[in-house]
């Protein structure tokens, strides 16, 4: 659900930001006032939440969003000079989100954010000085209705790197890549009406909305998903249990012989192989919610479910694992002390890891929710002493 929100939310931006645009020339003098500060408060949002997160390619190409508005307003009242940046910009616009997107995230305030900001710098100092200077030829024709035509090239950059954008969206999952994609159609509607304050206001101002609700996004992922795993944290439980006075049941899974296992291959490779449980317990615990409580332990909470059906989905779990080889591969640099070991243990190392995991239910005489949890926990106890790889349910 809340997926598919962010999938939707950067869409309906543009859609919004179009029909404002259909209708902007009979916006009142107040609205169109109101328009030509939006884009400096949203670009301050997104610069700072940037800052606040380090996230070092929302920032960079809010910056040069944030530029390429400023330079057209400063150069509006000289439609050549305007028509000169619009097709410096077309060109760089979408070379800038395929790097940005593509870009691994290492911060602003660092050695490879300095390196970005020069990259970006040295751009904005070409697009100044080719527009001053004399440079006749670049610019970009308006047809008859006053649009701005786009040059074939920049289309054509334009639409590769949405393709790659998108491409790499579906293969990788990344959000970024799908935010830097709508921004770059955005973008490009914004170009063809560089001339035209109130639309270009309009346009910028969606393309720093976008950014804002990416930059939200991590926000919340940080504070309510464990980094690691990808299920919900610890934080997200105890706002989750708040939400909950009875028919509840609460079930610890905790890993079997886990201690062995970092021993054995290192810390790296537990840290794949609590990922994978992670994974299994999250494809099989029949629509209950996962969270990471610590360490090598898991909480699934069960909500409105009978007793007989909590018990299937937790041996479906405690199964799935059970059945699951988690292959020692090049994922972990400590096993891998030559090109050979690591061949070796990419074709014969493999690891079996199993659960225990204890259940109880909230019933009239557990108080609140952290009796439950005792409960769960004294079952979980019960679990490993039998010999684990097994489940107590209370
Ligand atoms: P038992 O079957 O009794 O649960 O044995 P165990 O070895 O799983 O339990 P123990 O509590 O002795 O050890 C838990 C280990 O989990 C110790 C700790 O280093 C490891 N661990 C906790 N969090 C992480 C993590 O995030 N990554 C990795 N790789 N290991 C972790
Ligand atoms: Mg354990
Ligand atoms: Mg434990």
């Amino acid at each position: 659900m809340r997926r598919t929100v962010l999938i939707i939310a950067p869409f309906i931006v543009i859609l919004s930001a179009w029909a404002a645009a259909s209708r902007a020339d009979v916006f009142s003098a107040a609205l169109q006032s109101l328009f030509n500060v939006l884009p400096y408060v949203f670009a301050l949002f997104a610069l700072s939440l940037s800052i606040g997160y380090q996230n070092g390619n929302s920032f960079f190409l809010s910056c040069f969003i944030l530029f390429s508005y400023v330079f057209f307003i400063a150069l509006s009242k000289t439609p050549e000079k305007l028509s000169d940046a619009v097709t410096l910009i077309s060109i760089l616009f979408p070379v800038n989100a395929i790097w940005l997107g593509f870009s691994r995230e290492r911060g602003i305030f660092s050695y490879y954010g300095r390196n970005k900001a020069l990259i970006l710098f040295g751009q904005v100092l070409w697009i100044v000085i080719r527009v001053f200077a004399n440079s006749a030829g670049i610019s970009s024709q308006t047809d008859n209705m006053g649009i701005i035509r786009i040059k074939a090239p920049a289309m054509a950059l334009y639409v590769v790197s949405i393709f790659i954008l998108l491409l790499n969206y579906i293969l990788q999952k990344r959000y970024m890549n799908l935010v830097f994609m709508v921004v770059l159609l955005a973008s490009f509607i914004a170009l063809h009406f560089a001339n035209r304050v109130i639309i270009l206001s309009i346009f910028t101002t969606a393309m720093f909305t976008i950014v804002v609700i990416a930059l939200l996004d991590i926000s919340y992922s940080l504070a309510f998903y464990d980094a690691l795993t990808g299920v919900l944290s610890r934080r997200a439980f105890e706002q989750e249990i708040l939400k909950h006075e009875n028919n509840y049941a609460i079930a610890m899974v905790d890993l079997d012989h886990f201690k062995h296992i970092n021993d054995k291959y290192g810390h790296d490779v537990g840290d794949e192989v609590l990922k994978m449980v992670a994974s299994t317990l999250k494809e099989n615990a029949g629509g209950a919610k996962i969270f990471r409580y610590g360490g090598e332990e898991f909480i699934v909470l069960f909500a409105g479910m009978s007793y007989n059906d909590i018990r299937v989905h937790l041996d479906n779990m405690r199964k799935a694992v059970e059945k699951r080889t988690f292959f020692v591969g090049d994922k972990s640099p400590s096993v891998k002390k030559s090109v050979n070991d690591n061949l070796k243990s990419r074709s014969s190392e493999t690891i079996k890891v199993t659960v225990s995991i204890g259940a109880a239910r909230k019933t009239g005489n557990l108080k609140n929710i952290y009796d439950v949890i005792k409960k769960a926990d004294e079952a979980l106890y019960k679990s490993k002493n039998n010999g684990r790889n097994c489940i107590t349910m209370t």
